[in-house]
Parts: C-alpha cells; sequence; structure tokens
C-alpha cells in the first residue's frame, strides 16, 4: 500500500506540493549526508518520467553529480564568488559551478531513460534551507523549481523546494559584483516554497521518516 508524508508543507491551499517516491527522497538525503561527512558538497538534478513532467512537479528520480568536479574554486568562477560578500571569501564550497560535460551526459542519459531533467538542487552545509540571493542569481532559468537541501545540522535534515519563477537576462554571477550578505534568503517574488509529499510503501516511509528531521513530519 502507497502512503506518504508531508516534508515540507505547502504554504497555502493552492500551492503545489512536490511529490517524490520516498526510495528517492531518502537517497538524496543519505548521499548527501554522506558527502557531507567526507566534507564535500552535494547538487545534481532531479528528473522527472517525460510523460508527467508538468506541474505539480513529480519526481522520478535523483541524479547526484560528481562533488569532485566542482568547478567552484576554478580561478576565473573563486573570483566571482568572491565578489559576493565575506561568506564566500570565508568558506569555498560556499556555491557550486556544475562540470558542463558532466551535465550534458546527465541530460543525454535521462532522455535515454525516458526521463527529462525537472529541477536542480543543491546542499546547504551550514545555511538554513533558504533560497539565497546567490541561489537566485545562479537558478538557471529553464528551470521552474529547485529543491534545497540544509544540512546545517547534519543529523537533522531539512528539504525545502521552491518555485523560481527568473527572467532569463537575470543570469549569473562576475568578479565585478561588490556584494555582501549574498547567503541570506533572496526576498523577491519570483520566489516561493513549495510543498514537498513522499510517497511510497510503509517500511521506506519509516526509514525516510527516522532520518529527516522528525519535527517537519505530519502525517499526510
Ligand atoms: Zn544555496
Amino acid at each position: 500500500m502507497t502512503m506518504s508524508i508531508v516534508l515540507a508543507a505547502a504554504v497555502s491551499q493552492h500551492a503545489p506540493a512536490v511529490v517524490m517516491p520516498a526510495e528517492v527522497c531518502l537517497r538524496l538525503v543519505e548521499t548527501a549526508q554522506e558527502m557531507n561527512r567526507a566534507g564535500l558538497k552535494g547538487f545534481g538534478l532531479l528528473t522527472a518520467d517525460a510523460s508527467s513532467a508538468g506541474w505539480p512537479p513529480t519526481v522520478a528520480d535523483v541524479l547526484f553529480l560528481d562533488p569532485q568536479k566542482n568547478h567552484r574554486n576554478d580561478a576565473e568562477h573563486r573570483s566571482a564568488f568572491h565578489a559576493q560578500g565575506e561568506y564566500f571569501r570565508q568558506y569555498d564550497d560556499a556555491g557550486f559551478v556544475a562540470d558542463s560535460t558532466e551535465l550534458l551526459n546527465a541530460f543525454r542519459s535521462a532522455e535515454q531513460a525516458g526521463q527529462e531533467i525537472v529541477a536542480p538542487f543543491h546542499v546547504h552545509r551550514r545555511q538554513p534551507a533558504n533560497f539565497s540571493s546567490i541561489d537566485y542569481r545562479l537558478h538557471n532559468p529553464n528551470f521552474r523549481w529547485h529543491l534545497i537541501v540544509s544540512l546545517r545540522d547534519p543529523d537533522q535534515p531539512v528539504i525545502q523546494p521552491f518555485a523560481v519563477h527568473k527572467p532569463a537576462l537575470e543570469y549569473g554571477i562576475s568578479d565585478h559584483d561588490d556584494r555582501q550578505g549574498s547567503e541570506f534568503p533572496y526576498d523577491g517574488p519570483e520566489v516561493q516554497p513549495l510543498g514537498l509529499v513522499a510517497e511510497g510503501p510503509d517500511s521506506v516511509l519509516r526509514q525516510l521518516s527516522a532520518v529527516v528531521n522528525p519535527q517537519r513530519i505530519a502525517v499526510a
């Protein structure tokens, strides 16, 4: 029997909730925790079956990109991150840049599996599960939503999806920027929290409930 738990409450009755298989959600959180223990920032992509890649979002699978191929600290990107504030000069794992070849391969393998890439996700190793100013600037406007996993307390993960309606022109960061506080929440109307519901067999939901922050869980 398929049951569900709410991992993030919808902000309003009309706001959609992302639906994710409990097994995928468990793999997402446990892999993120494993990478975090190894001192690495997790990031990657969420897919949907091509036939159901609509709205509200339904997730089919999670693809982690290789955190060892994070280009955040390549000279040309590092200086742009440093221009986003003291926090980005202090922590060299604040922000990430995916490898373009790996991204292309991920799109190809999703297509071969009859899936579509529907959203990016990334882990916050110190910050709460907010969608920050820099997350907004770096968000690819082709995606309608983005998922954050906060491991500020690694044993109490918090997962929060956000709807992001971003004009294509507002894209990227540069070493000519001179910003502060880019790690704090983006407060524009383009970003709205979404609900998150995990569905699956009772046994997997129990495992998931034991791993994610139990205070955030309500029975659906
Ligand atoms: Zn972020």
